[in-house]
């Protein structure tokens, strides 16, 4: 039920962090793994770190911000491991700012980031995902899809429509046999997250009191989630965000 063998995954932003934790949790139930990024020393880092799980993967240089680069990642998977089932948007990126001083350039960097490139990335896939008649897109969302902060306009923005992408995705999708769902994660230990656990004020002290699980998360913590939404389990599973989050967002 749980088994990937002979199934492909591409993982976007799957060199590190979050994407590293979708990557090992697809390998280890057997799925070969391509891992797009854009520095190619933390893809070939990654790609050594799957095949030390014994998994067969690959990686392929992409700058999801462009469509361009976008249809090339995926005419790569295809090409190098043969297939396309399961493809993770989980690429993202943050610029914290009051509203006040956003620019146009930091709207448009954090929405290309992490919703343009998620829904042309998913388009560019379709093809391959419908063909091999178990297709899977699983998005990468956030507490932010869902709460608001003074410092994120632009990347709640982004991350409340990935909910919203994934659904209209689902809705469309169902009829070819691809399952569109949503990963909402709590607060992760990541280089993304490093710099606000360090310069926002009791942000480290929040987490931990009012995530019951009393800690931080971490990559790991994702392994489970992407080899659920992927496998045949969930097969009647579609349109769904799941909270990753240590319970952080059950209690007030
Ligand atoms: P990381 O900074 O470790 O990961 C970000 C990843 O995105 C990197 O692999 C990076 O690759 C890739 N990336 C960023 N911009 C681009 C681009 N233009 N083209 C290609 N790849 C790109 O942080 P996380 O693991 O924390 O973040 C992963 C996802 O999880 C993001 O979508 C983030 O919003 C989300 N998330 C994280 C939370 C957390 O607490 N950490 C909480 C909620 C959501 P490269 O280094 O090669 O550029």
């Amino acid at each position: 039920m749980f088994d990937l063998s002979g199934r492909v995954a591409l993982v976007t932003g799957g060199n590190g962090g979050i994407g590293l934790g979708f990557a090992r949790g697809l390998a280890r139930n057997g799925a070969a793994v391509m891992v797009a990024g854009r520095d190619p020393a933390k893809n070939a880092a990654a790609v050594t770190a799957l095949e030390e799980l014994g998994a067969t993967a690959a990686s392929v240089e992409v700058d999801v911000t462009d469509q361009e680069s976008l249809k090339a990642m995926v005419a790569r998977c295809v090409e190098v491991l043969g297939r396309l089932d399961i493809l993770v948007n989980n690429a993202g990126t943050n610029i914290r700012r009051p509203p006040e001083q956003v620019t146009l350039q930091d709207w448009h960097t954090v929405l290309n980031t992490n919703l343009t490139s998620a829904m042309f990335a998913a388009q560019a896939a379709h093809p391959y995902l419908k063909a091999g008649g178990v297709g899977r897109v699983i998005n990468n969302g956030s507490m932010l899809s869902i709460f608001g902060m003074p410092l994120h306009a632009a990347y709640a923005s982004s991350k409340g429509a990935v909910v919203q992408l994934t659904k209209s995705l689902a809705t469309a999708w169902a009829k070819d046999g691809i399952t569109v769902n949503c990963v909402l994660p709590g607060w992760i230990d990541t280089d993304l997250t490093r710099g606000a656990r360090r310069d926002i004020p009791g942000l480290d002290d929040n987490v931990r009191a009012r995530a019951p699980a009393g800690r931080w998360g971490t990559p790991e913590d994702f392994e489970g989630i992407a080899a659920f939404y992927a496998s045949d389990a969930a097969a009647y599973i579609t349109g769904t965000s799941i909270a990753v989050d240590g319970g952080y967002s059950i209690q007030g």
